[in-house]
């Protein structure tokens, strides 16, 4: 034991070992998020054990590998260490040639101190400034993450570096002061405080990382759950565009409201025509009045239809190459909750991956919702309820089928089917069809509608192949 209490050599070799057990700890610790950061951090440490651990043998290892090697490895741990913090911080690393010129440069001063000068005092007094200068850059970042994240962990990192910056600070100012120059003099310096908060720092300085690693796995684990939410909530979206047609339903009361003056004028203006040809009161001259009103209304009837028209009616933006894999994969993806809702198999048949056409993305997935719509509202009473989508090419054609093991259409229906306004629900607005017949037909292509042999529905939507892809 020394003077100090404190056997040096053994706490030095125990702030080696520490500094080697601890970053491996951390490495083991931090199993599935082993970022470049994470790398970094634990090989700065182990470069930092292995440090100690020489200038703990100095006197049974050569003078080499006990004092330039040794330093130049925590030289090189610290530059590990204020790495990774940069990382954590999204700043660029530093240059690989920088850090070889600086360990060069950091060389060249310690041996030209340590063999050139042969001057213990400013030996240590270089060490301790290049300490300083270190410990307070890691807890510079390390602030700067705890303020950037509000991580209590980033700033027991701060705390411990900003006591062993003191530590040295105090050394330098001990050095100054001192005449001492002897050996005996300077080890006396690396006394209890240096010592303790060495191994505080190494010991502290791990439970910070270690903390802070755990903090951004658990915000990051919750940043990926806000993202999914947005991308449904998005997906929602786009249904909701791709059900325009079906606003009409919220729409049709106004609608009903304003076509019902129109009819009402027309119908009062006839049934008093008929009253007056009736009674023989209508005079002739009154006739032409009466028409000119029925006309008026009736062509306001028909501007409103137009209007309804021309809202539903559907415009194609653009053109561009369609995948129709990809189309009916990010389309199944839009009602994957409403098919498992209702308890249905959606069956995505593998095929041809490339066939593609040229048209809107948009426009196409709407028909593609259309029909899984009006399948599922087929399904809504059968227990094993399925719908298979196929895309195969035949001749110049893509085609994509869309098949349910519904009760399929009747004959009656199948005669009108695809007229605006025609529908056999209660509820429904009987659009759906036409306009995907009119957003097919735009395309160049047919939609067409039949049964399964098994007696289900199947709708075949026909588009010509994309040249580019035959
Ligand atoms: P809506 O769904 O509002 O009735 P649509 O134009 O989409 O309007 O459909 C028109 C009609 O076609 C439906 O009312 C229904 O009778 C029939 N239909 C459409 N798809 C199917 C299907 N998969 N199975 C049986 N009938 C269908």
């Amino acid at each position: 034991m020394t003077n100090n209490q404190f056997d040096i050599p053994t706490a030095v070799l125990l702030l080696g070992l520490l500094y080697l057990i601890l970053p491996i700890m951390t490495w083991i610790v931090l199993n599935g998020q082993r970022s470049k950061p994470v790398t970094l951090w634990c090989g700065g440490g182990l470069c930092i054990g292995v440090g100690f651990l020489m200038i703990g043998q100095r006197p049974s290892i050569p003078a080499w590998m006990s004092f330039p090697l040794a330093n130049v490895l925590l030289f090189l741990g610290y530059w590990g260490r204020i790495q990774s913090l940069r990382l954590e911080l999204d700043l660029a690393l530093w240059r690989k040639s920088w850090v070889f010129v600086s360990v060069i440069v950091f060389l060249l001063i310690f041996e030209g101190i340590r063999v050139g000068l042969q001057d213990t005092h400013i030996r240590l007094g270089f060490v301790s400034f290049y300490h300083i200068v270190m410990a307070s850059t890691v807890a510079y970042y390390a602030l700067r993450i705890g303020r950037e994240r509000h991580a209590p962990n980033a700033y027991l990192i701060v705390l411990v570096h900003v006591l062993l910056t003191s530590i040295m600070v105090l050394r330098v100012i001990e050095l100054i002061i001192s005449s001492d120059h002897s050996e005996a003099m300077v080890t006396s310096m690396v006394d209890v405080k240096a010592g303790v908060i060495g191994i505080l720092s190494a010991v502290v300085s791990s439970y910070g990382y270690i903390g802070l690693m755990l903090d951004q796995a658990i915000s990051n684990a919750a940043k990926l759950k806000t993202d999914k939410l947005l991308i449904l909530n998005k997906n929602q979206q786009v249904i909701a565009h791709l059900d325009r047609q079906r606003s009409l339903g919220a729409m049709s009361a106004s609608i009903g409201h304003e076509l019902n003056q129109p009819l009402t004028a027309i119908m009062t203006n006839a049934q008093l025509a008929k009253l007056g040809i009736e009674r023989g009161h209508l005079q002739i001259e009154q006739v032409p009045d009466i028409l000119k009103k029925i006309i008026f209304n009736s062509r306001r009837a028909h501007l409103i239809l137009e209007k309804v028209r021309a809202f539903i009616k559907p415009t194609i933006v653009e053109k561009r190459p369609v995948n129709l894999n990809v189309l009916v994969r990010e389309t199944a993806e839009l009602i994957k909750q409403d098919v498992m809702l209702h308890n249905i198999q959606l069956e995505l048949i593998k095929q041809d991956s490339s066939l593609s056409v040229l048209g809107d993305a948009t426009q196409l997935s709407q028909v593609l919702v259309n029909l899984y719509r009006n399948a599922m509202d087929a399904l809504q009473n059968q227990s094993k309820g399925k719908i298979t989508v196929s895309i195969q090419s035949i001749k110049n054609w893509a085609v994509i089928t869309v098949e349910d093991n519904g009760s399929g259409i009747t004959d009656v229906v199948l005669a009108q089917i695809g007229e605006p306004f025609f529908t056999t629900k209660p509820e429904g607005l009987g659009l759906g069809l036409s306009i995907s017949k009119a957003i097919i037909e735009q395309h160049g292509g047919q939609l067409i509608m039949g049964n399964t042999p098994q007696g289900g529905a199947s709708f075949d939507i026909r588009l010509p192949i994309n040249p580019s892809n035959s």
